[in-house]
């Protein structure tokens, strides 16, 4: 999946909890695994800074907002596998990381682009929301 929806992903679980950062950060972490068991498209760097820059921000912007530091953090424990398996660090985490990923197969659906897209508006909406409501 794009950067932007493991870090929407990562925020979102890590707010679920209520923002318990010894609960939510390793749950964010986890989120990436469940996140990429659903079939998607897997663009290249380049998207992937395009589309996950503003995500960043906005999520810095959220935290500011809602005065939560550790909100960024869960976004970032979200995206870390992928930015691991880019530095090619890590590689018996590696190979739990794959053995979760879907099996890809050709040619992908363009539907999935539709998918991935709701998942990131419906996690994006969450994570926006005030404590609480
Ligand atoms: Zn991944």
């Amino acid at each position: 999946m794009l950067a932007a929806t493991h870090i929407l992903g990562g925020a979102a679980v890590y707010k679920l909890t209520g923002s318990k950062g010894w609960i939510g950060l390793p749950l964010a972490f986890a989120s990436h695994l469940v996140l990429d068991r659903i079939p998607h498209y897997d663009l290249n760097i380049t998207w992937n800074l395009f589309l996950g820059l503003p995500i960043i921000l906005f999520v810095l912007f959220l935290a500011w907002k809602q005065n939560d530091a550790l909100l960024p953090v869960a976004g970032f424990l979200g995206a870390l596998p992928d930015i691991l398996m880019i530095l090619q660090v890590g590689g018996f985490f590696h190979r739990i990381h794959m053995s979760f990923h879907f099996e890809v197969y050709y040619p992908l659906p363009v539907y999935l682009f539709f998918i991935e897209g709701g998942i990131a508006v419906s996690l994006l909406y969450y994570i926006s929301r005030e404590r609480g409501k």
